[in-house]
Formats: structure tokens, C-alpha cells, sequence
């Protein structure tokens, strides 16, 4: 099982893996750059090195990055979408120093102009961009519907999906915040919901999940994550979640509102649940 949680990459990338490794994580996740602005420091191809190293000799699932969440790529307010071009360009050129990692995207917000226009300028601006000799996989992530939100009902994924041009190298980040903000039952219905997905999307499409509770109900389009049990979900909604037979063996990923050491407890409150579920 890959587990892990969000890291800050302030420190440099061995430092992530190092605090991975101090916290029984055996994944990561991480903002290519500052969330809030669009300012990346200069990559420093022997850090990433000696991280790489690390993450081979301690078994580390893929790495996982994370786009800015200010990225909006199906904008077409030409500053917006020239920043956005530009962070994705400098972002594919980064991950190329660590192949075959994951590139979490929020689809973006159509603003107004309708989902369906704003998935297509999403894609185009993805088609345009997306290097042909790249190993990275894009993952889009299952959005809660705040605001003009694109990506939150599956149909949605998987119209963007069918449009990428290079199919093999785009999946789906599952997360659980999300999709019950979005209105699908997870709680009551993981069956379901797990259905539906396959129907639509295809649950092979699913290639990472995003584990978090939710402060608000169900269908509440918010996206405010909380601790494992401490939202409206629960811990054995969320456990279910991650111990289905159809989602084994995907990297799990906390975006929980913790620092390490509350990351650490999640963690571990996390194997020890699934091994008692299991007898082990
Ligand atoms: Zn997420």
C-alpha cells in the first residue's frame, strides 16, 4: 500500500522524502511551486537525484505534483491564459527530472462561459502544451463544484479525458472530499458511486486518491477538507473508501489540514484500522 500525505517543497526534494520517511509514508505529494503565486525556485537536478535514489531504495510509490490551484487553464482572459500556458510549459520541463511522476489539475472554472466551453479550452491549452515526449501522467482531479467549477459531475472527466491526445498519459485523482461535495453518496452508497464511476469514466482510469473528510454535507460544492473523522463523512466511510478491492493499490494521498505530526497520527491511524480490518 502506498500512503502519504501533502509536503511542503520549501526545503528542496530529499528533504520531502526524508520527511516522508519520518512520518511511515511511502508517498508524497507536492506544489510544483508556491500555490499562491507563480514563483518556482531554479530545480536542483541533484537534489531531485538524491530523492529519486531514496524513494527507489525505500520503495516509494510514484511522486506526486501538484499544479497551482490558482492555475485556472480553461480561462480564456488572455493574462490568465498565457500564466496559465506558461506554469504548465515550465512545469512539464520540471517533471522531466522525475519520470513517469503524476501532475494532479484541477480542470479549471469555466467563469460563466458554461462547462462546456471551459472544458474545451482546458484540453486544448493541455493538447497544446503536453510534450510528446514526456512520461508524465496528468491527472484530473474530481472537483466539489465550488463556484464555475469544472470537472465535478464524472461525465465531465470523462468527456476531457476522451479529448487528451495522448490517452495512456491521463487519468484520474479520486477525491473523496470532492466527489461528496459534489453530490455522490460515498457515505451510503460507495457501491454505487463506484459503479457510476465505472460506467462512465472507468474505474482504471483512477490512477491516485485524494484521502480527506469534508466539514460540509453532501452536495455542499465547498471543498473545505477535514481530518480523518472529523467531518461529515466519518473515518469508516473514508476506510471503506481506500480498502475497496477496486481501488487497491492506488497511491493514497492526505490532504488533510495537519503539519507532520498530525500527518504521522493519520497515517498511522490509517494502518491500523486496515490491519485489524484484515485480521493481520
Ligand atoms: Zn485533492
Amino acid at each position: 500500500m502506498f500512503i502519504g500525505c501533502h509536503l511542503s517543497i520549501a526545503r528542496g526534494y530529499y528533504r520531502m522524502g526524508q520527511d516522508a520517511l519520518s512520518i511511515g509514508a511511502n508517498v508524497f505529494q507536492f506544489f510544483t511551486r508556491n500555490p499562491r503565486g507563480s514563483q518556482a525556485k531554479a530545480i536542483q537536478p541533484k537534489d531531485v537525484e538524491a530523492l529519486l535514489n531514496l524513494a527507489k531504495e525505500n520503495d516509494f510509490g510514484p511522486m506526486v505534483a501538484h499544479a497551482p490551484y490558482t492555475l485556472n487553464p480553461a480561462s480564456v482572459e488572455p493574462k490568465i491564459s498565457s500564466l496559465a500556458r506558461e506554469i504548465l510549459r515550465d512545469d512539464f520541463q520540471r517533471l522531466s527530472l522525475t519520470p513517469e511522476a503524476f501532475y494532479n489539475l484541477h480542470p479549471g472554472c469555466h467563469l460563466g462561459r458554461g462547462s462546456e466551453a471551459g472544458m474545451a479550452s482546458t484540453m486544448e491549452l493541455l493538447n497544446a502544451i503536453y510534450p510528446e515526449d514526456a512520461s508524465t501522467m496528468i491527472l484530473l482531479e474530481t472537483m466539489a463544484g465550488k463556484g464555475t467549477e469544472i470537472g465535478r459531475r464524472f461525465e465531465e472527466l470523462a468527456h476531457m479525458l476522451s479529448q487528451f491526445k495522448f490517452p495512456e498519459r491521463m487519468g484520474v485523482c479520486f477525491d473523496t472530499c470532492h466527489v461528496h461535495d459534489a453530490g455522490y453518496d460515498l457515505v451510503n452508497d460507495l457501491e454505487g458511486v463506484l459503479h457510476e464511476f465505472d460506467q462512465v469514466v472507468g474505474l482504471n482510469r483512477i490512477k491516485a486518491i485524494h484521502l480527506n473528510d469534508s466539514l460540509n454535507p453532501k452536495a455542499s460544492h465547498k471543498d473545505r477538507h477535514a481530518k480523518l473523522g472529523e467531518g461529515r463523512m466519518g473515518l469508516d466511510a473514508l476506510i471503506r473508501v481506500i480498502s475497496h478491492p477496486k481501488l487497491a493499490g492506488r497511491p493514497i494521498i492526505l490532504e488533510t489540514p495537519n503539519d507532520l505530526s498530525g500527518y504521522a497520527k493519520e497515517i498511522q491511524l490509517i494502518k491500523q484500522t486496515l490491519s485489524l480490518d484484515t485480521g493481520k
